[in-house]
């Protein structure tokens, strides 16, 4: 059979390797090289997979959890991991079992997936520009020409980062052929923030914080490291919970910047520290509480000026302060664009798409494997692993 894979990205790579086993392959990439969006995963590391169990995995599901189901049983985490090292590429597991090649070159896992896909005709610089069916072979008309083949699998990645190829193409194949397409918006990206204290707070990162949201009336807490980026907030815990807000527009925000403590607890420990300093300024209580950075902004929030004498602090104002510790609000401004994501949420309607062989249920086929699909997940590896698990099944059902 001749099967062409629009898009040599990760998916495309993988589910090329296993089908040129039995079958001719052409893989199409609109780039001079492939896999150009995973060189710059992982800060140039690529967080590859997550070395989890399926369960995991599917925790870490923000949206298609049930449609992964039979994909991630088909080619689990432990499988990519397996597949890589068979393949030569040593890895290594890191904090929040994220796996990372041991060289933390993201191009070792490039080189590792040309080798897989070493049987692939592989047509660089060569941009597909429309995909159609008559009877039973696809013509694929690409800048250089025409093109006949008996399937179709299409892993033209999402629409996020398009300077590294994913621009969108994969959805309008996909509409061409009747498909319905989720909204493409952005994940895992930035969320902008209206305050305009947040400029001064560029660069600042702050470990071991709660940011708490109540997105459309449902409340999301996420714990750890987020980070000011001037009109935003960014770091993990702050791209995590951009995933969960997708398109909501009634969002409210505010930073624990004590999550171990209660209320009460800190309370009681306030009350301490303000009767062992009685004599000290109030700013000086406040910087053993929060990063330097954040002290004034702090203490005109709560509208206490910082060189006031403890001792003329009331009970009303200390109150105000344990207030504010644990619920310091941030006016939310949108997320940043689809393009500045790391992924795109949204894509191909997967009620249209066989979660066991990723065959279009509309046109016989046709296939669609990765990021093009309506899966996005969290940080840690399983946006790629979704990737290979995508098109593994595709490469094992297709016939
Ligand atoms: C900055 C950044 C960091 C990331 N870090 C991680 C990480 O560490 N771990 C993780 O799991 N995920 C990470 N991701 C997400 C991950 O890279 C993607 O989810 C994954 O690459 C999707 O694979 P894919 O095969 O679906 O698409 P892609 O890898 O985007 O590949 C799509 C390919 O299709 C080609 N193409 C598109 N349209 C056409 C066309 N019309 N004709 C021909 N070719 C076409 C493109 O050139 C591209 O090569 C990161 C993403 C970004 C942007």
């Amino acid at each position: 059979m001749r099967i062409a894979i629009i898009g040599g990205g990760a998916s495309g790579l993988m589910a090329g390797g296993f089908l040129a086993e039995l079958h001719d392959v052409v893989i199409f990439d609109s780039n001079e090289k492939v896999g150009k969006k995973i060189f710059i995963t992982g800060k140039g590391r690529c967080n590859v997979t997550n070395n989890c169990s399926r369960e995991e995995f599917l925790n870490n599901v923000v949206n298609g959890q049930k449609f992964m189901m039979s994909a991630i049983n088909g080619f689990d985490c432990q499988d990519a991991m397996n597949f890589f090292e068979g393949l030569g590429l040593q890895l290594k597991t890191e904090r929040g079992n994220r796996v990372f090649p041991a060289s933390d070159k993201s191009s070792d896992v490039i080189k590792a997936l040309e080798r897989h896909a070493g049987g692939c005709d592989v047509r660089l610089n060569e941009k597909v520009l429309a995909i159609t069916k008559n009877d039973a072979k696809f013509a694929v008309k690409t800048e250089n020409g025409m093109y006949e083949f008996d399937r179709v699998v299409i892993a033209t990645g999402g629409k996020s980062y398009p300077a590294t190829g994913s621009q969108g193409d994969g959805y309008k194949f996909a509409k061409m052929f009747g498909h319905d397409v989720v909204a493409p918006k952005a994940s895992l990206v930035p969320i902008r923030i209206k305050n305009k204290f947040c400029s001064a707070l560029e660069g600042l990162s702050l470990k071991n914080v709660e940011l708490k949201a109540n997105i459309n009336g449902k409340a999301k807490k996420l714990f750890g490291e987020m980070l000011f980026t001037g009109d935003a907030i960014s770091g993990p815990i702050a791209l995590s919970l951009s995933s969960y807000i997708g398109s909501a527009e009634n969002v409210e925000l505010s930073i624990d910047f004590k999550p171990a403590l209660t209320q009460e607890v800190l309370e009681k420990r306030i009350l301490r520290d303000f009767e062992d300093n009685l004599n000290k300024n109030v700013s000086y209580i406040i910087k053993g509480l929060l990063p330097n950075r954040l002290v004034d902004i702090f203490l005109s929030r709560v509208e206490i000026d910082g060189q006031m004498k403890v001792n003329s602090v009331t009970a009303f104002m200390r109150k105000n302060i344990v207030e504010l510790l644990k619920n310091f609000p941030l006016e939310y401004n949108g997320l940043y664009p689809v393009e500045a994501g790391i992924i795109t949420k949204g894509g191909v309607n997967l009620k249209e798409v066989n979660p066991k062989t990723m065959e279009s249920k509309l046109v016989s086929g046709l296939y669609f494997v990765g990021e093009v699909l309506d899966v996005d997940c969290l940080t840690g590896g399983f946006n790629l692993q979704t990737a290979f698990s995508t098109a593994y099944a595709c490469a094992k059902y297709i016939n």
